[in-house]
């Protein structure tokens, strides 16, 4: 999982000063200290860590922090903010064009991504946003890659527009755009040229394809496993090129974050979505509020969420929804989410989202073995109906008589009702933040 490195060493700072009723400088100054190395050690280019350290410390040791009643959570919330920031603040848009189609420009070097994300985004904009777009293979030097668009395209059962490799990139673009027109598709996402290193010649093809296609955005789409280097990369780009925004792919490889944490700062460029696995959904909005709360080990409900309504009954998302603000979460609930969470992606990403998923030791040890979950399911489907809806009675007896039910240990059973007691407290915390979030964001 990304930022896991990052994501303990920040909470355990956290922790240290979540509860402290008052807050010196000494105190800041020694978190800051602990800030720094963990976000050296994620990868972060350091003149961002530089400004970032001190914009906290400064904010922490001011007045909205000290006068406060709780200056420990202060300091965090101040922490949470400035991290956002630095990812980007508010969520970005895409552009769409006043006179269809929206030529979308994808580029990046060879490995990044960038055929899959072309495939991935059109998807989105399709299941998300019913819009129509055109895939377009401009790569003409490695024809595996029209290939590779090609079968993408057979698979999302949507058009490719292709010549083959013996006409130039920017004929393509330009016949392209005019299919889209005749056909009234509404997006044209051109999947370019990569390269293993920055050449003058692929600038000078990306430049002569933007010229003539005036891109509504340019993407470009780095790897995020590849740290800092994708940071320079993105820089380049962006000047020579003039990028709009950012696509970070394998954000669910073991990436330690550096590059998400630098690329907006450093390239004054939003990172617009993230690449989330192999598999043609897997790409998601990026949202900065977000991504800092995952950090932070508080959650991501509203991704889980939206999570919930692309994939799982309408209706049964809004309840869930309902359930987690209101906190009246029960075991049957969970139970049935247990199953419809399967269908929504690796269980370990999705048990993560939860608010203080990192601190439940049994959950976040799923991702290592499935069969935990089948144990945990077998427990709740041993409590009686009353039990699932008030696990406060479950008392030693109750708890005997379900571990041997499910064939299971009294001490799973304990876990297992603490980490649903952990999970309803943080979720309780986090509602309120979470609500604030909810009123940003949006697309085309
Ligand atoms: P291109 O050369 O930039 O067009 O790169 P490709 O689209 O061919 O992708 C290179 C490899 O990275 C392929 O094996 C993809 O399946 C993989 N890949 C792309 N995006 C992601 C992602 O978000 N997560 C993971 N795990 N793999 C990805």
């Amino acid at each position: 999982m990304a930022f896991e490195g990052l994501a303990e060493r920040l909470q355990g700072t956290m922790q240290k000063i979540r509860g402290k009723g008052k807050v010196s400088e000494s105190d800041v100054k020694e978190m800051m200290r602990e800030v720094r190395l963990a976000l050296l050690e994620a990868d972060v280019n350091f003149k961002v860590v530089k400004e970032f350290v001190k914009k906290v410390s400064e904010r922490s040791v001011g007045q909205e922090v000290m006068k406060s009643l709780t200056p420990g959570q202060q300091v965090i919330k101040v922490v949470k903010e400035e991290l956002t920031e630095l990812m980007g603040g508010e969520e970005s848009r895409i552009g769409t064009s006043k006179r269809p189609p929206t030529v979308i420009m994808m580029v990046g070097l060879q490995g990044a991504g960038k055929t899959t994300t072309t495939g991935k985004l059109a998807n989105l904009l399709r299941k998300k946003y019913n819009r129509k777009p055109l895939l377009v293979a401009a790569d003409v030097y490695r024809p595996a890659a029209i290939k590779q668009l090609e079968t993408l395209g057979k698979q999302l059962d949507m058009p490719v527009f292709s010549l083959g490799d013996q006409v130039s990139p920017v004929e393509i673009a330009k016949q392209a755009i005019q299919k889209a027109k005749d056909d009234h598709l509404d997006y044209v996402l051109i999947d370019t040229a990569g390269r293993l290193h920055i050449d003058e010649t692929l600038m000078d093809e990306l430049k002569q394809i933007k010229e003539l296609s005036s891109p509504e955005e340019i993407f470009l789409v780095v790897d995020s496993m590849t740290g800092q280097d994708a940071v320079n990369v993105a820089e380049s780009f962006n000047e020579q090129l003039g990028i709009t925004g950012v696509v970070l792919t394998k954000l669910d490889g073991d990436t330690r974050g550096g590059a998400a944490l630098s690329i907006r700062a450093v390239t004054g460029k939003p990172i617009k979505f993230v690449g989330m696995g192999e598999k043609l959904d897997a790409l998601e909005l990026f949202h900065p509020e977000r991504m800092a709360s995952r950090i932070l080990g508080m959650g991501d409900v509203l991704t889980l969420i939206e999570k919930a309504q692309t994939n799982v009954d309408e209706a049964k998302a809004k309840e869930l929804e309902q359930k987690m603000r209101t906190m009246s979460f029960t075991f049957d609930d969970f139970l049935d989410q247990l199953g419809q969470v399967r269908s929504m992606g690796p269980l370990d990403e999705i048990l993560k989202m939860l608010p203080g998923a990192n601190k439940m030791k049994g959950l976040s040890n799923v991702q290592v073995d499935e069969k935990q979950i089948g144990r945990v399911e077998a427990i709740i489907r041993s409590m009686t109906p009353a039990e699932k809806q008030q696990p406060e009675i479950i008392n030693a007896g109750r708890r005997k008589r379900i571990a041997r039910g499910s064939g299971t240990s009294i001490q799973e059973v304990n876990r297992l009702l603490k980490q649903f007691e952990d999970m309803k407290k943080m979720m309780k915390q986090m509602s309120a933040m979470q609500q604030k979030g909810k009123k940003k964001g949006g697309f085309p």
